[in-house]
C-alpha cells in the first residue's frame, strides 16, 4: 500500500473505531505489514496508508513478527524520556521528544481477543507514536514552538513523498 504523507488529510484526522474485527481488517494489517517491511519501519498506523480506521501494527526486537491492534486505548503510563522520534509520513526529520516511558495499552487482536500490552522505552515510544497517528496528531503537534518553526520550514522546502527514505522510530 502506497504510504501517505505529510500534508495529506488523512493525516490529521481522528480515525474511526473498528465496528468489527473481520477478514477485512486482518488483512488490512497484512498489507501494513508489507509496507512497513518494505521501508523498514517500526511501527504504521492505519491512516498513514490512508485508512482512517483506528488500527496499528508494531514490531520491537523481542517479537517474531509485527502485531496489530485494534482499537487501542492507552489505558496508564508512567515516567519521563526524551528520544528522538521519526516518521514515515514525514521521512528524513527527527526530533527529540518528551514522552511517558513506560505505557499499559489495551485493546484487541485479529482474531478479536482482548489485549492488555506492557511496554517500556523503545516498543513503549513506538505505540504512543502509533496512538498519535489514530488521533490525527503528527510529531509537529510535540514539538517546541521553536521546533516547529525549523521543521515548516524544512517541510515546505522538501514537501516529503514516495522518493524519500525515512524511518518510524
Ligand atoms: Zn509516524
Amino acid at each position: 500500500m502506497p504510504l501517505r504523507y505529510f500534508g495529506d488529510p488523512v493525516l490529521t484526522e481522528r480515525a474511526r473505531e473498528v465496528t468489527e474485527i473481520d477478514g477485512s481488517v486482518a488483512s488490512l494489517a497484512a498489507s501494513m505489514c508489507d509496507t512497513m517491511r518494505r521501508v523498514d519501519g517500526m511501527g504504521l498506523a492505519a491512516p498513514q496508508v490512508g485508512v482512517g480506521a483506528r488500527l496499528f501494527i508494531y514490531q520491537s526486537a523481542r517479537m517474531p513478527e509485527p502485531a496489530a491492534v485494534v482499537n487501542p486505548v492507552l489505558a496508564g503510563s508512567d515516567g519521563e524520556w526524551e528520544l528522538e522520534e521519526g516518521c514515515l509520513s514525514m521521512p528524513g526529520l527527527y526530533f527529540d521528544i518528551v514522552r511517558p516511558k513506560q505505557v499499559h495499552l489495551t485493546g484487541w487482536d485479529l482474531d478479536g481477543a482482548a489485549v492488555s500490552i506492557e511496554a517500556d522505552e523503545i516498543e513503549a515510544r513506538c505505540i504512543q507514536h502509533e496512538m498519535d497517528h489514530l488521533d490525527g496528531v503528527l510529531l509537529l503537534s510535540r514539538l517546541s514552538p521553536r521546533q516547529k518553526r525549523k521543521a515548516m520550514r524544512s517541510l515546505r522546502r522538501h514537501p516529503p513523498g514516495p522518493g524519500d527514505g525515512g524511518q518510524e522510530r
